[in-house]
Protein backbone atom coordinates (compact mmCIF):
# COMPACT_ATOMS: atom_id res chain seq x y z
CA UNK A 1 0.00 0.00 0.00
CA UNK A 2 1.54 3.66 -1.35
CA UNK A 3 1.60 6.33 2.10
CA UNK A 4 2.40 9.48 1.97
CA UNK A 5 5.23 10.60 3.96
CA UNK A 6 5.07 14.48 4.34
CA UNK A 7 7.50 14.18 7.95
CA UNK A 8 9.68 12.20 5.93
CA UNK A 9 13.61 12.09 7.31
CA UNK A 10 16.92 11.30 5.15
CA UNK A 11 19.60 9.19 7.14
CA UNK A 12 23.19 9.30 6.54
CA UNK A 13 25.48 6.83 7.49
CA UNK A 14 28.95 7.45 7.24
CA UNK A 15 32.15 5.49 7.10
CA UNK A 16 32.30 3.70 10.46
CA UNK A 17 28.71 3.41 11.08
CA UNK A 18 28.97 1.13 8.22
CA UNK A 19 32.35 -0.18 9.08
CA UNK A 20 32.13 -3.67 8.92
CA UNK A 21 28.72 -5.97 9.89
CA UNK A 22 28.05 -5.09 13.88
CA UNK A 23 28.52 -1.07 12.54
CA UNK A 24 25.71 -1.93 10.21
CA UNK A 25 23.58 -3.97 12.28
CA UNK A 26 23.44 -0.62 14.69
CA UNK A 27 22.86 1.35 12.32
CA UNK A 28 20.14 -0.35 10.87
CA UNK A 29 18.42 -0.21 14.12
CA UNK A 30 18.59 3.58 14.09
CA UNK A 31 16.69 3.45 11.07
CA UNK A 32 14.39 0.88 11.57
CA UNK A 33 13.68 2.66 15.24
CA UNK A 34 12.21 6.09 12.96
CA UNK A 35 9.17 5.61 10.83
CA UNK A 36 10.07 8.73 9.35
CA UNK A 37 13.23 7.10 7.82
CA UNK A 38 12.07 6.68 4.45
CA UNK A 39 15.69 7.46 2.69
CA UNK A 40 19.17 5.95 3.84
CA UNK A 41 22.19 7.79 2.59
CA UNK A 42 25.46 5.77 2.89
CA UNK A 43 29.19 6.32 2.57
CA UNK A 44 31.72 3.66 1.65
CA UNK A 45 32.83 1.23 4.73
CA UNK A 46 35.56 2.85 6.48
CA UNK A 47 39.25 2.60 5.04
CA UNK A 48 37.45 1.73 1.84
CA UNK A 49 37.52 5.15 0.02
CA UNK A 50 41.34 5.76 1.03
CA UNK A 51 42.01 2.41 -0.58
CA UNK A 52 40.47 2.80 -4.04
CA UNK A 53 41.91 6.54 -4.19
CA UNK A 54 45.20 4.87 -3.64
CA UNK A 55 44.43 2.48 -6.73
CA UNK A 56 42.97 5.13 -8.42
CA UNK A 57 46.50 6.90 -8.48
CA UNK A 58 48.10 3.86 -10.43
CA UNK A 59 50.00 0.87 -8.41
CA UNK A 60 51.56 -1.48 -10.06
CA UNK A 61 50.64 -5.30 -10.20
CA UNK A 62 51.88 -6.30 -6.19
CA UNK A 63 50.58 -3.32 -4.48
CA UNK A 64 47.28 -3.21 -6.86
CA UNK A 65 46.38 -7.12 -6.17
CA UNK A 66 47.75 -5.92 -1.82
CA UNK A 67 44.76 -3.42 -1.96
CA UNK A 68 42.18 -5.43 -3.71
CA UNK A 69 42.77 -8.41 -0.76
CA UNK A 70 42.37 -5.75 1.68
CA UNK A 71 39.12 -4.76 -0.22
CA UNK A 72 37.91 -8.32 -0.58
CA UNK A 73 38.43 -9.22 3.22
CA UNK A 74 36.04 -5.64 4.51
CA UNK A 75 33.15 -6.88 2.28
CA UNK A 76 34.02 -10.28 3.14
CA UNK A 77 33.89 -10.61 6.48
CA UNK A 78 30.28 -8.43 6.44
CA UNK A 79 29.17 -10.83 3.91
CA UNK A 80 30.12 -13.82 5.88
CA UNK A 81 27.77 -12.44 8.64
CA UNK A 82 24.72 -12.83 6.63
CA UNK A 83 22.25 -15.55 6.83
CA UNK A 84 21.44 -15.87 3.14
CA UNK A 85 25.11 -15.01 1.52
CA UNK A 86 24.96 -16.19 -1.72
CA UNK A 87 23.26 -13.57 -4.24
CA UNK A 88 24.73 -10.31 -3.11
CA UNK A 89 27.88 -12.29 -2.43
CA UNK A 90 27.98 -12.68 -6.29
CA UNK A 91 27.50 -9.07 -7.26
CA UNK A 92 30.11 -7.55 -4.58
CA UNK A 93 32.14 -10.16 -5.93
CA UNK A 94 31.35 -8.59 -9.56
CA UNK A 95 32.09 -5.01 -8.81
CA UNK A 96 35.27 -6.15 -6.97
CA UNK A 97 36.04 -7.57 -10.81
CA UNK A 98 34.78 -4.62 -11.74
CA UNK A 99 37.66 -2.67 -9.32
CA UNK A 100 40.36 -5.24 -10.49
CA UNK A 101 39.72 -4.40 -14.15
CA UNK A 102 39.40 -0.39 -13.19
CA UNK A 103 42.31 0.05 -11.56
CA UNK A 104 44.44 -2.12 -14.30
CA UNK A 105 43.24 0.35 -16.71
CA UNK A 106 43.95 3.69 -14.74
CA UNK A 107 47.38 2.35 -14.71
CA UNK A 108 48.23 2.03 -17.61
CA UNK A 109 46.30 5.15 -19.27
CA UNK A 110 45.48 6.97 -16.28
CA UNK A 111 42.24 9.37 -16.22
CA UNK A 112 40.06 11.55 -13.88
CA UNK A 113 37.16 10.06 -15.10
CA UNK A 114 38.29 6.78 -14.75
CA UNK A 115 39.33 7.24 -10.70
CA UNK A 116 35.84 8.37 -10.41
CA UNK A 117 34.67 5.40 -11.79
CA UNK A 118 37.02 3.41 -9.57
CA UNK A 119 36.16 5.18 -6.06
CA UNK A 120 32.52 5.30 -6.68
CA UNK A 121 33.37 1.33 -6.02
CA UNK A 122 33.01 1.61 -2.26
CA UNK A 123 29.45 3.34 -2.04
CA UNK A 124 27.78 1.08 -4.11
CA UNK A 125 29.31 -2.22 -2.36
CA UNK A 126 28.44 -0.76 1.28
CA UNK A 127 24.73 0.08 -0.39
CA UNK A 128 24.25 -3.48 -1.53
CA UNK A 129 25.22 -4.56 2.02
CA UNK A 130 23.40 -2.39 4.14
CA UNK A 131 20.34 -2.96 2.14
CA UNK A 132 20.24 -6.69 2.67
CA UNK A 133 21.14 -5.96 6.34
CA UNK A 134 17.90 -4.49 6.01
CA UNK A 135 15.84 -6.99 4.34
CA UNK A 136 17.46 -9.55 6.81
CA UNK A 137 15.77 -7.96 9.86
CA UNK A 138 11.99 -7.79 7.76
CA UNK A 139 12.38 -4.33 6.73
CA UNK A 140 10.79 -3.82 2.97
CA UNK A 141 14.00 -2.04 1.99
CA UNK A 142 15.11 -1.22 -1.81
CA UNK A 143 18.35 -0.12 -3.07
CA UNK A 144 18.71 3.05 -5.54
CA UNK A 145 21.53 4.00 -8.12
CA UNK A 146 22.16 7.43 -6.56
CA UNK A 147 24.05 8.51 -10.02
CA UNK A 148 20.03 8.67 -11.25
CA UNK A 149 19.29 11.52 -9.55
CA UNK A 150 22.72 12.93 -8.24
CA UNK A 151 23.05 15.10 -11.74
CA UNK A 152 26.71 16.84 -12.07
CA UNK A 153 28.86 18.64 -14.31
CA UNK A 154 32.16 16.94 -15.21
CA UNK A 155 35.05 18.36 -12.61
CA UNK A 156 35.49 14.50 -11.97
CA UNK A 157 36.99 14.49 -8.57
CA UNK A 158 34.92 17.19 -6.91
CA UNK A 159 31.97 17.57 -9.04
CA UNK A 160 29.12 20.41 -8.75
CA UNK A 161 25.80 19.29 -8.36
CA UNK A 162 22.88 20.62 -10.78
CA UNK A 163 20.74 21.56 -8.26
CA UNK A 164 17.32 21.86 -10.52
CA UNK A 165 18.48 18.79 -12.12
CA UNK A 166 18.56 16.97 -8.67
CA UNK A 167 15.15 18.36 -8.08
CA UNK A 168 13.50 17.10 -10.78
CA UNK A 169 15.35 13.93 -11.05
CA UNK A 170 14.54 13.24 -7.52
CA UNK A 171 10.40 14.12 -7.91
CA UNK A 172 10.87 11.34 -10.61
CA UNK A 173 12.78 9.02 -9.44
CA UNK A 174 12.77 8.54 -5.74
CA UNK A 175 9.41 10.09 -4.56
CA UNK A 176 7.84 6.91 -5.62
CA UNK A 177 10.16 4.79 -3.97
CA UNK A 178 10.15 6.41 -0.66
CA UNK A 179 6.36 5.74 -0.44
CA UNK A 180 6.66 1.75 -1.19
CA UNK A 181 10.15 1.30 0.65
CA UNK A 182 12.99 2.29 2.97
CA UNK A 183 15.53 3.49 0.30
CA UNK A 184 18.59 3.08 -0.21
CA UNK A 185 21.23 5.20 -1.87
CA UNK A 186 25.26 6.28 -2.11
CA UNK A 187 26.45 9.30 -0.71
CA UNK A 188 29.44 10.85 -2.69
CA UNK A 189 28.79 10.12 -6.35
CA UNK A 190 26.97 11.34 -9.36
CA UNK A 191 27.10 11.50 -12.76
CA UNK A 192 27.32 13.94 -15.58
CA UNK A 193 25.78 14.91 -18.91
CA UNK A 194 27.54 12.42 -20.79
CA UNK A 195 26.57 9.78 -18.17
CA UNK A 196 30.42 8.82 -16.49
CA UNK A 197 30.07 8.64 -12.78
CA UNK A 198 31.28 11.73 -10.82
CA UNK A 199 32.43 12.26 -7.17
CA UNK A 200 31.25 15.51 -4.97
CA UNK A 201 35.04 15.45 -3.47
CA UNK A 202 36.19 13.43 0.05
CA UNK A 203 33.48 13.36 2.85
CA UNK A 204 31.10 14.18 0.21
CA UNK A 205 28.34 12.28 1.32
CA UNK A 206 26.60 14.55 3.91
CA UNK A 207 26.62 16.71 0.52
CA UNK A 208 24.35 13.44 -1.10
CA UNK A 209 22.35 13.83 1.90
CA UNK A 210 20.60 17.41 2.41
CA UNK A 211 21.12 17.90 -1.64
CA UNK A 212 18.29 14.97 -1.45
CA UNK A 213 16.93 16.69 1.72
CA UNK A 214 16.14 19.87 -0.31
CA UNK A 215 15.13 18.24 -3.07
CA UNK A 216 12.50 15.91 -1.79
CA UNK A 217 11.54 18.37 0.81
CA UNK A 218 12.64 16.44 4.00
CA UNK A 219 11.59 17.45 7.31
CA UNK A 220 15.05 16.75 9.02
CA UNK A 221 18.51 14.97 7.62
CA UNK A 222 20.31 13.03 10.36
CA UNK A 223 24.18 12.77 10.15
CA UNK A 224 25.15 9.93 12.15
CA UNK A 225 28.80 9.44 12.47
CA UNK A 226 31.31 8.68 15.13
CA UNK A 227 31.02 11.50 17.39
CA UNK A 228 27.92 12.08 19.22
CA UNK A 229 26.90 16.25 17.93
CA UNK A 230 29.41 18.68 16.56
CA UNK A 231 31.85 19.91 19.32
CA UNK A 232 33.37 23.24 20.39
CA UNK A 233 36.25 21.79 18.69
CA UNK A 234 37.28 18.53 17.08
CA UNK A 235 37.33 16.33 20.02
CA UNK A 236 40.30 14.19 18.69
CA UNK A 237 42.51 17.70 19.12
CA UNK A 238 40.80 18.72 22.70
CA UNK A 239 39.29 16.16 24.71
CA UNK A 240 37.66 18.88 26.62
CA UNK A 241 35.53 19.86 23.97
CA UNK A 242 32.18 20.22 24.47
CA UNK A 243 28.80 19.24 22.34
CA UNK A 244 26.84 21.59 21.06
CA UNK A 245 23.51 20.89 21.50
CA UNK A 246 21.70 23.59 19.32
CA UNK A 247 23.65 25.76 16.31
CA UNK A 248 22.58 27.72 13.40
CA UNK A 249 23.03 27.07 10.22
CA UNK A 250 25.77 30.25 9.88
CA UNK A 251 27.52 29.50 12.81
CA UNK A 252 27.62 25.46 11.77
CA UNK A 253 28.06 26.33 8.26
CA UNK A 254 31.17 28.47 9.26
CA UNK A 255 32.69 25.58 10.94
CA UNK A 256 32.26 23.29 7.98
CA UNK A 257 34.14 25.50 6.05
CA UNK A 258 36.74 26.34 8.26
CA UNK A 259 37.48 22.80 8.18
CA UNK A 260 35.31 20.97 11.40
CA UNK A 261 35.28 17.53 8.90
CA UNK A 262 32.23 16.37 11.03
CA UNK A 263 30.35 18.31 7.83
CA UNK A 264 31.44 18.22 4.46
CA UNK A 265 31.56 22.11 4.19
CA UNK A 266 28.50 22.26 1.68
CA UNK A 267 26.42 20.36 3.64
CA UNK A 268 24.66 23.13 5.54
CA UNK A 269 23.74 25.22 1.99
CA UNK A 270 20.73 23.41 0.62
CA UNK A 271 19.57 22.81 4.43
CA UNK A 272 19.61 26.22 4.75
CA UNK A 273 17.36 27.33 1.25
CA UNK A 274 14.95 24.89 2.18
CA UNK A 275 14.88 25.59 6.27
CA UNK A 276 15.35 21.58 6.78
CA UNK A 277 17.08 21.26 10.19
CA UNK A 278 20.19 18.42 10.45
CA UNK A 279 20.71 16.61 13.49
CA UNK A 280 24.25 15.19 14.02
CA UNK A 281 24.82 12.33 16.04
CA UNK A 282 26.74 8.81 17.27
CA UNK A 283 25.40 5.65 15.55
CA UNK A 284 27.41 3.71 18.11
CA UNK A 285 25.91 5.78 21.08
CA UNK A 286 22.43 7.35 20.08
CA UNK A 287 21.68 7.76 23.64
CA UNK A 288 24.36 10.57 24.04
CA UNK A 289 22.03 12.55 21.41
CA UNK A 290 23.77 15.28 19.23
CA UNK A 291 23.59 18.61 17.90
CA UNK A 292 20.35 20.27 15.99
CA UNK A 293 21.33 22.52 13.56
CA UNK A 294 18.33 25.32 12.53
CA UNK A 295 18.00 28.45 11.42
CA UNK A 296 18.27 30.66 14.40
CA UNK A 297 19.42 29.65 18.00
CA UNK A 298 18.77 31.24 21.35
CA UNK A 299 21.04 33.59 23.07
CA UNK A 300 23.79 32.64 20.18
CA UNK A 301 27.33 33.07 22.38
CA UNK A 302 30.41 35.58 21.41
CA UNK A 303 32.25 32.10 21.04
CA UNK A 304 30.73 29.33 19.38
CA UNK A 305 33.83 26.80 18.26
CA UNK A 306 37.95 26.53 16.65
CA UNK A 307 38.16 24.74 13.99
CA UNK A 308 41.05 23.94 12.27
CA UNK A 309 41.93 23.43 8.28
CA UNK A 310 45.33 21.35 7.46
CA UNK A 311 47.07 21.82 4.43
CA UNK A 312 47.19 25.50 3.43
CA UNK A 313 49.36 27.55 1.53
CA UNK A 314 50.47 31.39 1.39
CA UNK A 315 51.05 33.24 -1.66
CA UNK A 316 52.79 36.06 -0.91
CA UNK A 317 53.06 38.78 -3.91
CA UNK A 318 54.83 42.05 -4.93
CA UNK A 319 54.80 44.56 -7.03
CA UNK A 320 57.75 45.13 -9.06
CA UNK A 321 57.41 48.33 -10.12
CA UNK A 322 55.70 51.73 -8.85
CA UNK A 323 52.10 51.06 -10.03
CA UNK A 324 49.13 52.49 -7.96
CA UNK A 325 47.99 49.40 -5.77
CA UNK A 326 44.67 49.75 -7.32
CA UNK A 327 45.95 48.74 -10.70
CA UNK A 328 48.55 46.03 -8.78
CA UNK A 329 45.52 44.48 -7.40
CA UNK A 330 43.34 44.98 -10.26
CA UNK A 331 46.20 42.94 -12.30
CA UNK A 332 46.91 40.49 -9.48
CA UNK A 333 42.89 39.54 -9.05
CA UNK A 334 42.20 39.19 -13.27
CA UNK A 335 45.37 36.89 -13.20
CA UNK A 336 43.87 34.39 -10.48
CA UNK A 337 40.13 35.04 -11.68
CA UNK A 338 41.65 33.67 -15.48
CA UNK A 339 43.03 30.53 -13.86
CA UNK A 340 40.01 29.89 -11.68
CA UNK A 341 41.79 30.26 -8.35
CA UNK A 342 39.40 30.14 -5.33
CA UNK A 343 41.15 32.64 -3.42
CA UNK A 344 40.49 31.82 0.62
CA UNK A 345 41.65 34.86 2.83
CA UNK A 346 43.42 38.09 1.45
CA UNK A 347 45.43 40.88 3.13
CA UNK A 348 47.22 43.10 1.43
CA UNK A 349 49.91 46.57 2.11
CA UNK A 350 50.64 48.80 0.05
CA UNK A 351 53.02 47.13 -2.30
CA UNK A 352 51.73 43.45 -1.65
CA UNK A 353 49.42 41.02 -1.64
CA UNK A 354 48.97 37.74 0.52
CA UNK A 355 46.59 34.88 0.19
CA UNK A 356 45.64 31.85 1.43
CA UNK A 357 44.58 29.08 -0.32
CA UNK A 358 42.96 26.11 0.80
CA UNK A 359 44.15 22.43 -0.54
CA UNK A 360 41.40 20.62 -2.65
CA UNK A 361 39.14 18.83 -1.02
CA UNK A 362 39.03 16.10 -4.55
CA UNK A 363 38.89 13.07 -4.79
CA UNK A 364 41.95 12.81 -6.84
CA UNK A 365 43.96 13.83 -3.69
CA UNK A 366 45.85 16.19 -6.09
CA UNK A 367 46.43 20.04 -4.87
CA UNK A 368 46.48 21.24 -8.32
CA UNK A 369 45.50 25.34 -7.23
CA UNK A 370 49.10 26.47 -7.85
CA UNK A 371 49.45 25.12 -11.73
CA UNK A 372 52.70 26.20 -13.92
CA UNK A 373 50.60 27.90 -16.01
CA UNK A 374 49.37 30.05 -13.16
CA UNK A 375 52.55 31.02 -11.63
CA UNK A 376 54.19 31.53 -14.85
CA UNK A 377 51.63 34.23 -15.41
CA UNK A 378 51.92 35.66 -11.57
CA UNK A 379 55.68 35.70 -12.14
CA UNK A 380 55.55 37.70 -15.41
CA UNK A 381 53.50 40.18 -13.38
CA UNK A 382 55.56 40.21 -9.53
CA UNK A 383 57.56 38.39 -7.46
CA UNK A 384 55.83 35.37 -5.86
CA UNK A 385 56.19 33.81 -2.78
CA UNK A 386 55.25 30.35 -1.50
CA UNK A 387 55.19 28.98 2.04
CA UNK A 388 53.59 25.59 2.35
CA UNK A 389 52.64 23.36 5.67
CA UNK A 390 50.26 26.06 7.02
CA UNK A 391 47.64 25.70 8.92
CA UNK A 392 44.81 27.91 9.36
CA UNK A 393 42.84 28.23 13.11
CA UNK A 394 39.76 30.05 13.05
CA UNK A 395 37.59 31.18 16.27
CA UNK A 396 33.87 31.17 15.22
CA UNK A 397 31.82 33.11 16.97
CA UNK A 398 28.86 35.64 17.00
CA UNK A 399 29.54 39.58 16.55
CA UNK A 400 32.70 39.45 17.32
CA UNK A 401 33.23 43.32 16.26
CA UNK A 402 31.21 44.57 19.21
CA UNK A 403 32.81 43.20 21.44
CA UNK A 404 35.96 44.73 23.31
CA UNK A 405 38.67 42.02 24.32
CA UNK A 406 38.18 39.86 21.63
CA UNK A 407 42.09 40.00 20.39
CA UNK A 408 43.20 40.11 24.02
CA UNK A 409 41.68 36.84 24.73
CA UNK A 410 42.93 35.27 21.44
CA UNK A 411 46.56 37.06 20.94
CA UNK A 412 47.59 36.32 24.39
CA UNK A 413 47.36 32.27 23.35
CA UNK A 414 49.00 32.76 20.65
CA UNK A 415 51.96 34.44 21.76
CA UNK A 416 54.28 31.03 21.27
CA UNK A 417 53.61 31.24 17.53
CA UNK A 418 54.63 32.67 14.82
CA UNK A 419 51.40 34.08 12.85
CA UNK A 420 51.42 34.03 9.46
CA UNK A 421 48.12 35.68 8.23
CA UNK A 422 45.43 37.07 10.25
CA UNK A 423 42.17 37.83 9.05
CA UNK A 424 38.75 39.51 10.55
CA UNK A 425 36.47 42.03 9.11
CA UNK A 426 34.69 40.60 6.16
CA UNK A 427 33.11 38.64 8.20
CA UNK A 428 31.92 40.09 11.95
CA UNK A 429 31.63 36.11 12.91
CA UNK A 430 35.11 34.58 12.59
CA UNK A 431 38.68 35.71 13.40
CA UNK A 432 41.22 33.37 11.39
CA UNK A 433 44.70 33.01 12.34
CA UNK A 434 47.53 31.14 9.41
CA UNK A 435 50.16 29.58 11.01
CA UNK A 436 52.52 26.65 10.94
CA UNK A 437 51.19 23.25 10.89
CA UNK A 438 53.53 21.76 13.78
CA UNK A 439 51.88 25.11 15.86
CA UNK A 440 48.16 23.86 15.02
CA UNK A 441 47.19 22.20 17.86
CA UNK A 442 48.84 23.60 20.27
CA UNK A 443 47.29 26.82 19.32
CA UNK A 444 43.86 25.22 19.36
CA UNK A 445 44.30 23.46 22.51
CA UNK A 446 45.63 27.19 24.49
CA UNK A 447 42.06 29.38 22.74
CA UNK A 448 39.73 26.47 23.82
CA UNK A 449 41.27 26.87 27.28
CA UNK A 450 40.95 29.94 27.28
CA UNK A 451 37.68 30.60 25.67
CA UNK A 452 35.24 27.33 26.22
CA UNK A 453 37.02 25.48 29.14
P1 LIG B 1 31.97 10.20 8.82
O1 LIG B 1 32.84 9.15 8.23
O2 LIG B 1 30.90 9.68 9.70
O3 LIG B 1 31.49 11.19 7.80
P2 LIG B 1 34.08 12.06 9.59
O4 LIG B 1 35.36 11.45 10.00
O5 LIG B 1 33.99 12.65 8.24
O6 LIG B 1 32.91 11.00 9.84
O7 LIG B 1 33.66 13.21 10.63
C1 LIG B 1 33.64 12.93 12.01
C2 LIG B 1 34.93 13.46 12.64
O8 LIG B 1 34.95 14.88 12.55
C3 LIG B 1 35.06 13.20 14.12
O9 LIG B 1 35.61 11.93 14.39
C4 LIG B 1 35.95 14.33 14.60
O10 LIG B 1 37.28 13.94 14.79
C5 LIG B 1 35.93 15.33 13.44
N1 LIG B 1 35.62 16.70 13.87
C6 LIG B 1 36.31 17.80 13.51
N2 LIG B 1 35.83 18.88 14.09
C7 LIG B 1 34.78 18.49 14.84
C8 LIG B 1 33.86 19.18 15.69
N3 LIG B 1 33.91 20.50 15.87
N4 LIG B 1 32.90 18.44 16.30
C9 LIG B 1 32.82 17.10 16.14
N5 LIG B 1 33.68 16.40 15.36
C10 LIG B 1 34.63 17.08 14.71
N1 LIG C 1 33.52 7.74 1.06
C1 LIG C 1 33.80 9.12 0.72
C2 LIG C 1 35.06 9.58 1.45
O1 LIG C 1 35.65 8.82 2.21
C3 LIG C 1 32.65 10.03 1.00
C4 LIG C 1 32.21 10.12 2.44
O2 LIG C 1 32.59 9.28 3.26
O3 LIG C 1 31.47 11.05 2.76
O4 LIG C 1 35.49 10.68 1.22
MG1 LIG D 1 32.49 12.75 6.79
Amino acid sequence: MTRVYPQFVVAKFGGTSVADFDSMNRSASIVLADDHVRLVVLSASAGVTNLLVELSEGLESRDRMDKIDTLRAIQHNIISRLKSPSIIGKEIDQLLENITRLSEKVWEAPSAALSDELVSHGELMSSLLFAEVLREREAQAEWFDARKVIRTNSLYGCAEPNISQVEKQAEAHLRPRIEQAIVITQGFIGSDDAGHTTTLGRGGSDYTASLLGEALHAARVDIWTDVAGIYTTDPRIVAQAQRIDHISFSEASDMAAFGAKVLHPATLLPAMRKNIPVFVGSSKNTAAGGTLVRRETENPPLYRAIAVRRKQTLLRLHSLNAQPAYAFFAETFAILAEHQVDVDLVTTSEKGIALALNATSSTSGEDNTLTTALLTALSAHCRVEIETGLALVTLIGNQLHRNAGVCRDTFVELDAHCVRMICHGASNDNLCFLLPDDAANDAVAALHRRLFE
